[in-house]
């Protein structure tokens, strides 16, 4: 799915979340408030920013992680970007970009519709499976 796929789908299921875009401070992609079951995600970003972002929002949207202060700890954090990057990247996909692209990340994650945190976040998860 792409971004605006995605918000077309949480209107039908989950009507109660707000979803709005906005100028966010500093080097913020996305927040998750709380109290107003609100995501909010940065407008001057690609869409295919965008799109990590929101995935990421829902995981903390999920968990019920308040991150409208900027910030949720640092294990939260490590647990929502691992949830995102097995949300966001197909296995067999993810492969074959590796083959194609010798494992260069940007070029991986231009092909995978993703940002290349998203790509280093996977390969995280991939090497604590190996070692
Ligand atoms: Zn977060």
């Amino acid at each position: 799915m792409n971004y605006g796929q995605m918000r077309m789908a949480l209107y039908r299921v989950a009507p109660d979340l707000q979803v709005s875009s906005a100028l966010l401070p500093g080097k913020l992609d996305g927040i998750y408030c709380l109290a107003t079951n609100t995501v909010l995600i940065d407008r001057r970003m690609t869409y295919v920013r965008k799109r990590c972002a929101l995935v990421h929002e829902l995981v903390h949207w999920r968990h019920g992680d308040d991150t409208s202060d900027g910030c949720a700890g640092s294990k939260i954090e490590r647990r929502c970007r691992r949830e995102t990057a097995m949300l966001l990247i197909n296995t067999a996909a993810y492969a074959v970009a590796e083959r194609m692209y010798d494992g260069e990340p940007h070029q991986m994650a231009s092909e995978l519709n993703v940002t290349v945190q998203v790509i280093e976040d996977y390969r995280q998860i991939l090497s604590e499976i190996i070692h």
